[in-house]
């Protein structure tokens, strides 16, 4: 099979902007880290999908993105941080929840996240970055991402996402799409799109019948011509360090970090993004806990 790729074109000469994304590998390092329940492993993995993408959109080398979920469901939480590389990271507060699946068979995503609000920050290296919320519309993720980027960054967008798990719970295929009209988009084009979007199957279902990223997109953009103009790899990487990490700490002030240790001990701190261990010394902590 193909590693995980993201590719990105336009279409209808130039009208639409198009990204499709192949993660299989992302999602399943995810599981294997956090040991996720099946829905959990979808959730999580269809916002990966969804920041890898988008961390494609971004320009600056140094740019970095964060699609933060907040919900009153069993998962309470999902945080997923993209590079301008499309490599991304993320962590499900809850990761083992498990729940009925909803009556059509399908996991029960909307339910495992509940009601709340996705937050999407970029940030560009300037002193404020860039900052949009939005309440979630369904949960399921992926009509969230499309109401996001209608309502806060008002570009009419499609957003398909999808996670399909193999018996033994481990990740069979996961993969995605956005597609974005431009302003000068003509109506004839939108009248198609739309059209097609109501026919298409899910990306799991297009994806797991042998369809490559390229197929998928022709498919939800025929007759219209695809022009793919780059395809370029993503992953998951976390890219934590004993200096990171200690700077984290650093950033809470002296009643925090004492809560955490207890006066005069070593503390442990384990990265959010990969489980990674990192222990400190009382003295390590001490130059950085002096105001
Ligand atoms: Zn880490």
């Amino acid at each position: 099979m193909c590693s995980d790729h993201i590719i990105r074109g336009v279409a209808a000469n130039g009208q639409i902007r198009c990204f499709a994304a192949y993660t299989k590998e992302t999602v399943e390092t995810a599981r294997g880290f956090f040991d996720t329940s099946p829905v959990v492993t979808a959730a999580l993995g269809r916002l990966l999908t969804a920041g890898a993408m988008m961390g494609s959109m971004m320009k600056g080398e140094n740019d970095r993105l964060t699609l933060s979920i907040k919900g009153d469901g069993p998962v309470g939480g999902l945080t997923v941080t993209a590079g301008a590389d499309s490599f991304v990271k993320g962590y499900a507060n809850e990761p083992q929840v498990v729940i009925h699946a909803r009556s059509d068979g399908k996991l029960d995503v909307a339910g495992a996240i509940g009601k709340g609000y996705l937050t999407v920050i970029r940030d560009m290296g300037l002193k404020e970055p860039y900052n949009g919320s939005v309440e979630l519309v369904s949960g399921e993720i992926a009509q969230d991402i499309t109401y996001y980027f209608a309502s806060s960054e008002q570009v009419p967008s499609s957003v398909g996402l999808g996670v399909l798990m193999n018996r033994d719970n481990t990740v069979k295929v996961a993969g995605g799409f956005i597609i974005q009209l431009m302003p000068f988009a003509e109506d004839a084009v939108i009248t198609q799109l739309e059209a097609n979007l109501q026919g298409i199957d899910s990306v799991t279902s297009m994806l797991s019948s042998g369809m490559s990223t390229e197929d998928m997109l022709k498919k939800i953009l025929e007759p219209m011509e695809l022009e793919v103009l780059d395809t370029i790899p993503t992953g998951y990487r976390c890219d934590c360090s004993r200096e990171r990490v200690l700077s984290a700490i650093a950033s809470l002030g002296r009643a925090d970090l004492e809560s955490l240790t207890g006066p005069g001990d070593d503390i442990e701190v384990q990265c959010h993004f990969c489980n990674k261990k990192y222990s400190f010394t009382a003295k390590e902590l001490e130059r950085f806990s002096k105001k």
